[in-house]
């Protein structure tokens, strides 16, 4: 199978956190930085490092990046480079321009540019952290839609050796759960016999506010 091919722009601590994950999971990744300090420290860890300025379109395409599938603007703080950036790699027809906006009006510019995916890292931590503070218990969650959520509930002791039926999130509250992680595996859709254990994670999907009485009054 042909590896994906990333071009990350800007290797400061978001952009070099994706990159070698990125290259962790298996794809290829040319990473792309004005600064040579940083270039340095990351062309040990990705296929390709180069020092360039990713605001110049004819060195962007000197360096093949028309051929990537999906390129990354983790450009922050220097907006209008973020900017220049966004506009000459969607010029250059790459399918997919995922860029990071450090305020709403810099991913309305994005946006607006025709990026096809504007990330908010420091204001999305910020709310996940919250409601990880908020519920003790809320180990993850994925907002499936404005209404809908799928989240990540440990089993706290005193519910341990209760079945899903006892627990019974779906006739109650409306919700139900879709999977229990054990440490022996994961059972999918488990049914009303299969019995949760404390350190298992269950994970339910529902609306929000099924899904906060739930966790309010059971967990
Ligand atoms: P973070 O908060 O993720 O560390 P920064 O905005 O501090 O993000 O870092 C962005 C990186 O992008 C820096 O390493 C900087 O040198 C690099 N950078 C900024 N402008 C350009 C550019 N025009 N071309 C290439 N790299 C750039």
């Amino acid at each position: 199978m042909k590896k994906t091919q990333y071009v990350v722009v800007g290797l400061g601590r978001f952009g070099s956190s994706i990159s070698k994950e990125l290259v962790k999971l298996g794809n290829e990744v040319l990473g792309i930085d004005k600064d040579e300090e940083k270039v340095d420290e990351m062309s040990h860890e990705l296929t390709h490092a180069v020092v360039a300025d990713a605001t110049d379109e004819d060195v962007l395409k000197s360096l093949g990046v028309r051929n990537f599938d999906c390129a990354v603007v983790a450009i922050g703080d220097d907006i209008q480079s973020s900017i220049l950036a966004a506009i000459v790699l969607k010029d250059l027809g790459i399918k997919k321009v995922v860029a990071k906006a450090l305020t709403e009006l810099h991913g309305k510019v994005l946006q607006k540019l025709g990026v096809d995916r504007v990330i908010y890292p420091e204001r999305d931590m910020g709310i996940r952290v919250a409601h990880q503070l908020n519920s003790p218990n809320l180990l993850d969650y994925i907002e499936i839609s404005k209404d809908y959520t799928i989240a990540e509930l440990s089993v706290p002791k005193r519910l341990c050796g209760r079945t899903i039926k006892q627990l019974d999130p779906r006739a109650k509250y409306g919700c139900s759960v879709v999977a229990i992680n054990k440490q022996s595996g994961v059972i999918i859709a488990p049914t009303a016999t299969d019995i949760v254990n404390e350190n298992d994670v269950m994970v339910i999907i529902g609306t929000n506010d099924q899904i906060e009485e739930f966790e309010s009054e059971v967990i």
